[in-house]
């Protein structure tokens, strides 16, 4: 059997790494994973048992204890703790503000990683993250950074309700010393602060469809007999 493709679009808060990603993972029937809702959970789950999320071995202890089942439900991976999917819980503003502290602690960070590369038992998946082009999958040729100015993404943070500080959050998660948010190599870098979400994946699709056109001709190649 193949083995499973993974698209991995990474980038600054409100980028639109989840409007695209879901568009792209849509048009190509492949299975959506997003990483920050991950974290998320984690921070929730932290703030609601009174752990202090700034303390990084209670941290560790409550992400070694904690019970979770990866679920894929209409073409998209869930996380769930104690049998709940916290859908909306983990999207306050308490939690983006908690999460890249539960985001740096290493031992956290290898169990997501861990819980992320067995998302392909749902088959190809397009991943959206900080660290999935540079840490969870180095190995993919599909990968995708996403950008936009401060001022474009504040605004459209605004007009989902939400008002937060998102330079202090990439700050935080491009410092931390264990896969910090970075430009993965050989990533193809799109700042969209002039493009719609249709124009964005536009891109994206174009380069994965050429890609995979790209390997499906040397797998024929692969396949012919030597010629005399
Ligand atoms: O993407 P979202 O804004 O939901 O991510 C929330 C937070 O989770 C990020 O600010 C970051 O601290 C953390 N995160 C991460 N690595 C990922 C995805 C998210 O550190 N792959």
């Amino acid at each position: 059997m193949e083995k499973p493709i993974v698209i991995a679009i990474d980038g600054t808060s409100a980028s639109g790494k989840s409007t695209n990603a879901k568009r792209v993972a849509q048009a190509l029937g492949y299975i959506y994973v997003d990483t920050g809702a991950m974290y998320r959970t984690l921070a929730w789950y932290c703030l609601t048992h009174g752990i202090n999320v700034q303390d990084a071995k209670a941290v560790t202890r409550a992400c070694r204890r904690w019970k979770t089942e990866l679920r894929c439900v209409d073409g998209q991976v869930r996380l769930l703790v104690d049998g709940y999917y916290p859908e909306r819980e983990i999207r306050t503003a308490e939690v983006s503000m908690a999460v890249p502290h539960v985001a740096a602690v290493p031992a956290v960070r290898r169990w997501m990683r861990r819980k992320q590369r067995e998302c392909i038992r749902f088959g190809n998946l397009v991943m959206e993250g900080r660290d999935i082009g540079t840490n969870v999958f180095p190995e993919t040729e599909f990968k995708y950074y996403l950008d936009a100015n401060l001022e474009e993404r504040h605004r459209r943070r605004a007009a989902e309700g939400v008002q937060e500080n998102l330079a202090a959050r990439d700050q935080q998660d491009s410092q931390r010393a264990v896969a910090p948010l970075m430009i993965p190599l050989g990533a193809r870098v799109i700042n969209n602060s002039q493009l719609s979400p249709e124009q964005t994946s536009a891109i994206i699709l174009e380069d994965i469809r050429k890609r995979l056109a790209a390997r499906a001709t040397q797998t024929s190649d692969a396949c012919q007999p030597p010629t005399e």
